[in-house]
């Protein structure tokens, strides 16, 4: 990746004081290519495959780091053991999770932007990102009967 194409997340890492290393570059270069959630496990085997020099607490700290900056979120969507990163594409990413299937259904507006200014005002914080997550049914298994796993 060349300095004068650099992505709008490397632009955000560097507007914010931080120097774009190579292992933090090649962490997002990983993070873009996975469309949007890696799990750590995937996350690292895609860094080695991209340069097998960077060592996995290099990994671990961009990704602390891009969680601070709300560039990443680590979740459990898939699995309570490893963490799930979902990138966020302008400090949002909005879940709706069907706790039958397990199926995660993405969407785009969330409609929060006058309740992240409303809670700026109120509490005096200022925020970088949410990331929203609903539970219910999802329109398969809305109807059908509860699936009983023993
Ligand atoms: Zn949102
Ligand atoms: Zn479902
Ligand atoms: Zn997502």
């Amino acid at each position: 990746m060349s300095e004068d194409h650099i992505s709008p997340r490397a632009q955000r890492l560097r507007d914010s004081g931080h120097k774009l290393t190579h292992a933090r570059l090649t962490v997002l270069d990983a993070l873009e290519g996975g469309g949007g959630h890696m799990t750590s496990t995937e996350i690292l085997e895609q860094v080695e495959a991209l340069d097998a020099t960077i060592g996995r607490a290099s990994v671990f700290r961009a990704l602390d780091l891009f969680t601070r900056l709300s560039i990443v979120r680590p979740t459990y969507i898939h699995s309570s053991v490893t963490p799930t990163y979902v990138l966020m594409p302008d400090g949002h990413h909005h879940h709706i999770i069907c706790t039958q299937c397990s199926r995660v259904i993405e969407f785009e507006d969330c409609g929060l932007g006058s309740l992240t200014q409303t809670l700026e005002d109120r509490l005096g914080v200022r925020l970088t990102g949410h990331l929203l997550e609903f539970y219910g049914l999802c329109a398969d298994c809305r109807d059908a009967p509860p699936e009983d796993q023993d």
